[in-house]
């Protein structure tokens, strides 16, 4: 029997209790302006996420969300934030972070298109851009900072980016930003902010010791949360080629290649040196395929997004950098060169592909 749709009909959500589920945008009571921004963005229908999560976060509630890969967790705290805005008053009100510059310039955009109608100060505050730039930007007054831990950090310390007027700090891939790498700049952070602000976390996956260190900087959450089983997409196929030896690996590949071109692919490893070698070797092999990791300067890192964006290119060999919530619709297909060392990479690299309720293939080799 086929299970249900992916994005906007029931999947099974484990809800803090009074949780209500908002069936349309128009009874979610959304501002016109904003309402406006939401149709004209080609969103008809809010989905499963939407309609739990919005509600409370307006509401004012700290909040901890969950809901799968490419099902509108985004789109979520966007229009969360861009209602509770007071538009006329030119300072930054709320804080979104994530652990990617690129997932930080995609939620910037989503925000500035949604709120299209409401003459919306949104600025990206990410590493590898002109710090000059960045102070221009805030001194001039944002209402919403989308960025990465160091830069905002820094620009707060400098106090370019001013943390009185805001009110909510949304943390998204909230797992990964309270994970090892992160978690101390988070908190750097989080110090300089009002002790009254509302505290918001999306991911697809959040472990257990996340959800348990939340008590440290929320108040009593509003949780919704996915069962374990069912966080993998029922709309991505999922293949494992047994490649015995690992030379064998990219042949395997080369014979995948013409596949890979029917839409848009990407290709995953665990080194950044790894994705040059293969890169290197593809090229040789005369294959066209773009690549993109953290190695890169952040100039060659936004051509190869716009060029992966646009289409121009359709293979993409990258490295976690890329796991998560990087969306492109056209991205129908993922391999794991590597397989990912941990659960949860695997669950927001294959990801990548079947976004908002689309196709998608995962093959591990
Ligand atoms: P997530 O953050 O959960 O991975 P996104 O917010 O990036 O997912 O959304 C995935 C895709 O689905 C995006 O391309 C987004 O524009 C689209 N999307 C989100 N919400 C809706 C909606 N209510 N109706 C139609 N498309 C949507």
């Amino acid at each position: 029997m086929a299970r249900k749709v992916l994005t906007n009909e029931a999947v099974e959500f484990e809800t803090s209790e009074g949780v209500e589920v908002i069936p349309t945008f128009d009874s979610l009571g959304l501002r016109d302006d904003l309402i406006r921004g939401v149709y004209a963005y080609g969103f008809e229908k809010p989905s499963a996420i939407q309609q739990r999560a919005i509600k409370p976060v307006l509401k004012g509630r700290d909040v901890i969300a969950q809901a799968q890969s490419g099902t509108g967790k985004t789109a979520t705290f966007s229009m969360a934030v861009l209602q509770c805005l007071e538009v006329q008053m030119r300072e930054t009100q709320a804080l979104i972070m994530s652990p990617t510059r690129e997932l930080a310039v995609q939620i910037q955009k989503v925000i500035l298109a949604l709120g299209d109608y409401m003459s919306v100060q949104c600025h990206a505050c990410i590493g590898g851009t002109s710090i000059g730039e960045d102070i221009r930007k805030l001194d001039y007054g944002q209402h919403i900072v989308s960025g990465t831990p160091g830069r905002v950090f820094d620009m707060i310390r400098r106090r370019h980016l001013r943390t009185r007027s805001i009110k909510m700090l949304i943390l998204d891939e909230a797992d990964e930003m309270l994970n090892k790498g992160f978690k101390e700049q988070i908190y750097d952070v989080y110090r300089y902010l009002p002790p009254a602000t509302q505290v918001c976390l999306f991911s697809a996956t959040l472990p257990h010791d996340v959800l348990e260190m939340t008590h440290k900087f929320m108040t009593d959450p509003v949780r919704i949360l996915v069962k374990r089983d069912e966080l993998t997409l029922e709309g991505i196929k999922q293949f494992f080629v047994a490649v015995e030896r690992e030379e064998w690996k990219f042949d395997t590949l080369c014979d995948l290649y013409d596949t890979l071109t029917i839409s848009q692919a990407v290709i995953f490893c665990n080194t950044k040196r790894k994705v040059d070698w293969l890169t290197e070797k593809m090229r040789e092999a005369n294959f066209t395929v773009s690549s993109m990791h953290g190695g890169m300067t952040q100039k060659e890192r936004d051509e190869i997004m716009k060029e992966f964006r646009s289409g121009t290119s359709r293979v993409l060999i990258t490295t976690d950098v890329w796991a998560r919530g990087i969306d492109v619709q056209q991205v129908s297909l993922v391999i794991n060169y590597d397989l990912p060392n941990n659960r949860e990479l695997y669950i927001h690299r294959i990801g990548r592909s079947g976004r908002y309720g689309r196709k998608g293939v995962a093959i591990n080799f």
